[in-house]
């Protein structure tokens, strides 16, 4: 991010790419939207007070006595309140008489289903709750949680919270000594994590994992183990306990605490793609107003009756704040699937959507653009009528994964919200919202009510409609990062000081002549081509949009003569075959004729896979990597690290 710019300080973003195909609301939708044109304006009227009625969607021990307390740039929200997360996610459904709602349906990889309603899994969390207290947990203490997607999870997240302690969920996939550093940076007490989970049609183990983490780290007292798969594992009898043998003995009452409105809720480690991960440190009443808030706008939440799913993972924040406390706070009903999107076919995802009815789905690019891949006769054999607004988040979408998104996926009727967020903003900051906005295809569009963002130039001077710069935000929000865990000199450096007294999220963007935001990439990722500044994820989009062409990845690799030349790997549509004779020189032809003679590539290789993180975002510097010649940097943070070597195996034919 702000630490490693690169192709900053010659000008401002170029604003290459053209599209003027246009989605209004659906009518019918647009009638019955929660959100309406009004709320942009009432928040901008009084944006403190919009927040303290969104405040108010929560249930408080005490009222706050100040709204916000802004000391550049650290602030502090709904000082003096209190509250507990749990209680808000569950308690409060189940004494107004909602207890019966279901608040999960989970799918397990291998087809084993479980329903659990608000009462239910309020009786599991004050079990875990009991059970992390007598392994010796307190309010305060941080808890590592390395699990596969199962209700455990859930349950695990929430007993921390209902006593105060901190959790920090570290991705299923990530190796032990990725869990190790998190654990040490932490100074986590407890690891909660399962036996296994189901993952491409087998028992993947993850205590090995967690053994290897622990054998070296004393300091952590106890490893509580759930048992999802029954694979054998090693025991360090004093250390490990089953959870089936201490948390379902436990009395299912807990008296909970209210804690305070600023209490830590979570530290989430970023992926690293850019940088050393950074612990990201959410706290409790604004956290829990925004996401709650931004999941009834953004999605158009009817609690009643929508069946909600985000296919994303826990260990990314999109699960924290979409599968978790958004969903609950909201007494929402969701479903949670386990798996892989091709386990045990490639239409698994929308099985899912026909068998439980879902009419809201919120998924990444990168699926998408996997589908693509696969081809649109996968999701033309299931009944996906249910659905009603479609989310996506991690990346830019490339205007042509909306469009197949909208009309393979939406039946050519659901809006599609591009969210823009990061783990740091804690909830969506950028959205389109489905009753009110006319959608555009790749474009995240306008800040949502209360939240005041801004398209500036290198010299932080916002840039006029049609121009290209840094995405910044201008007042605190109540989601925001509390600071980075242990180290407040980064947070200041990392986001504050590229811009006076402005938020800097490290992400390229324009304004188009309508005055609405696209995203353009990470800073890190711009290239500087003969002395142009060219994002990646325009030139992605271009190669995108051609007919074969079912995902992309671009970098800059250093060139003798145009400073960075563009390279591009390129996956093909299923339906295209082998691309024929002649691909290259077309892909290149076809990107130039959409962007302009500067943005063709000067290379282009077809690729099988490209190396992604946990959120499914591309590993850029790993290309750049290889399109330079050099060793590969750091891959631990690699879904699949395999990636790399078969990428390497197809370059001399592809050059
Ligand atoms: P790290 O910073 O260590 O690489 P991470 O950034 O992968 O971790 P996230 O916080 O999930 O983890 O990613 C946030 C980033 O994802 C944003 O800064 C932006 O670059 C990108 N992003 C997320 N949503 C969108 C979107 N709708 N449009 C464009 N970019 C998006
Ligand atoms: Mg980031």
């Amino acid at each position: 991010m702000a630490e490693t710019p690169q192709g900053q300080g010659h000008e401002t973003l170029s604003n290459l790419l053209q599209e003027s195909r246009r989605f209004p609301p659906p009518a019918d939708l647009a009638a019955h939207a929660n959100a309406t044109a009004d709320t942009y304006t009432a928040a901008e009227a009084d944006r403190l007070g919009f927040w303290e009625d969104q405040a108010r969607r929560l249930t408080w021990g005490r009222p706050w006595d100040t709204v916000l307390e802004w000391n550049p740039p650290f602030a502090k929200w709904f000082t003096g309140g209190t509250l507990n997360a749990a209680v808000n996610c569950l308690d409060r459904h189940v004494d107004a008489g909602r207890g019966d709602r279901v608040a999960y349906y989970w799918e397990g990889e291998p087809g084993d289903t479980r329903t659990i309603t608000y009462a239910q899994l309020k009786d599991q969390v004050c079990q875990a709750s009991n059970a992390l207290l007598e392994l010796g947990v307190t309010k305060g203490d941080r808890v590592a949680i390395y699990m596969p997607m199962i209700p455990e999870t859930v349950v695990a997240m929430l007993a921390c919270t209902r006593i105060g302690a901190v959790h920090m969920v570290v991705f299923g996939g990530f190796s032990a000594d990725a869990l190790g550093t998190r654990i040490d940076d932490s100074e986590a007490k407890v690891v909660v994590t399962a036996d296994g989970g189901y993952r491409r049609g087998k028992a993947s183990s993850l205590k090995p994992a967690v053994d290897e983490a622990v054998a070296s780290r004393p300091t952590v007292e106890h490893v509580l183990v759930v048992r999802r798969t029954g694979q054998d594992v090693d025991w360090t009898d004093g250390r490990d306990v089953w959870w089936h043998e201490v948390v379902d003995r436990q009395s299912t009452e807990h008296a909970a605490e209210a804690h305070d409105a600023e209490h830590p809720l979570y530290i989430m480690y970023t992926s690293g793609t850019t940088a050393k991960p950074k612990g990201i440190l959410h706290t409790t009443g604004g956290y829990l107003t925004q996401v709650a808030y931004t999941h009834w706008a953004v999605f158009d939440l009817k609690p009643e009756t929508d069946i909600f799913w985000t296919a994303a993972d826990i260990g990314w924040v999109t699960g924290h704040s979409y599968i978790v406390y958004g969903p609950l706070c909201n007494g929402a009903t969701s479903v949670m699937y386990e798996g892989t999107p091709d386990t045990p076919h490639k239409g698994r995802f929308w099985e899912i959507v026909e068998k439980y009815r879902v009419s809201i789905a919120y998924m990444a690019p990168t699926a998408i653009r996997t589908f693509m891949k696969w081809g649109e006769d996968i999701p033309a054999g299931f009944d996906m009528s249910s659905l009603r607004v479609l989310g996506s988040v991690g990346e830019p979408i490339n205007p042509e994964a909306y469009m197949w998104y909208r009309k393979n996926i939406g039946g050519d009727r659901t809006p599609i919200v591009d969210t823009w967020w990061q783990t740091e903003t804690g909830a969506i900051m950028v959205s389109p919202l489905p009753g009110v906005t006319e959608g555009k295809p790749g474009a995240a569009m306008r800040p949502v009510p209360g939240i005041v963002a801004d398209v500036v130039d290198e010299e932080a001077k916002p840039v006029p409609n049609g121009g290209g710069g840094f995405i910044v935000v201008r007042e605190p929000w109540p989601s925001m990062l509390r600071g980075i865990w242990g180290d407040p000199e980064r947070y200041k450096d990392t986001y504050w000081s590229r811009f006076e007294g402005l938020y800097f999220p490290g992400d390229g963007a324009k304004r188009d002549e309508d005055g609405d935001i696209w995203l353009l990439g990470r800073v890190d990722d711009v290239m500087l081509v003969s002395g142009h500044n060219i994002s990646t994820t325009e030139v992605e989009s271009a190669l995108v949009s051609h007919s074969k062409i079912a995902e992309a990845a671009v970098v800059g690799a250093s060139d003798p003569v145009t400073g960075q030349g563009i390279v591009a790997f390129v996956i093909l549509r299923g339906e295209a075959g082998d691309g024929g004779d002649g691909l290259v020189k077309e892909l290149r032809d076809h990107v130039s004729a959409s962007l302009g003679p500067i943005a063709k590539p000067r290379q282009v290789m077809v690729v099988p896979e490209l190396p992604k993180t946990r959120s499914g975002k591309i590993m850029r510097r790993l290309l750049r990597d290889v399109a330079e010649n050099r060793q590969l940097g750091d891959v631990t943070t690699l879904t699949d690290s395999s990636v790399m070597d078969v990428i390497a195996a197809k370059l001399p034919e592809a050059k």
